[in-house]
C-alpha cells in the first residue's frame, strides 16, 4: 500500500478486505497478532482475544493469519482470488501497477538483478 492510503491508485478505504475474528471459536493463542507484520491486530487484555484494530492495513488478498489459526476462527469477506480479481477489473489497476513497478525499481535499484550468462548456465 502506498503511504497515501492507496493500493495501486485505488483508495484503500474502498476495498473491504480484512480479517474477521470469531471470538467464540478463538482460544486466545495469539498467533494471529504475532504473525501479522502489518499492525492490523491489537490485544484485548480483558477478553484475552485479538481485536482487528486497523482493518485498512490488511494486505489485500492476504490470508496468512487465517491459515495459521488452528481454530478456524478467522475469516475474510470473500474468496481471496475472486475478491482481488474483481477489484483489479473494477478499478482497472494494471496500468498503475506498471507505473508502480517502474517507480519501485527506480527508488530501489537493488530490487532488480542482472543475471549473468554464467549464472543462468549454471557455470558459477
Ligand atoms: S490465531 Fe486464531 S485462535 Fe489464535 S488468537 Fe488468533 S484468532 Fe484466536
Ligand atoms: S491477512 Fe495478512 S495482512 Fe491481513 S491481518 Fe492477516 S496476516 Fe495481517
Amino acid at each position: 500500500m502506498s503511504g497515501d492510503g492507496t493500493w495501486h491508485g485505488v483508495e484503500r478505504r474502498l476495498v473491504e478486505w480484512y480479517p474477521i475474528v470469531d471470538t467464540q471459536k478463538c482460544d486466545g493463542c495469539g498467533m494471529c497478532l504475532l504473525t501479522c507484520g502489518n499492525d492490523v491486530y491489537r490485544w484485548d487484555l480483558q477478553a484475552t482475544r485479538p481485536v482487528v484494530a486497523n482493518p485498512g492495513k490488511c494486505v489485500i488478498g492476504c490470508t496468512t493469519c487465517g491459515k495459521l489459526c488452528d481454530k478456524d476462527a478467522i475469516t475474510f469477506p470473500e474468496d481471496p482470488k475472486k475478491f482481488v480479481r474483481n477489484v483489479v477489473v473494477k478499478y482497472k489497476i494494471f496500468p498503475k501497477v506498471k507505473d508502480d513497478l517502474a517507480a519501485r525499481l527506480e527508488k530501489f535499484p537493488e530490487h532488480s538483478v542482472h543475471l549473468e550468462e554464467d549464472v543462468i548456465n549454471g557455470k558459477q
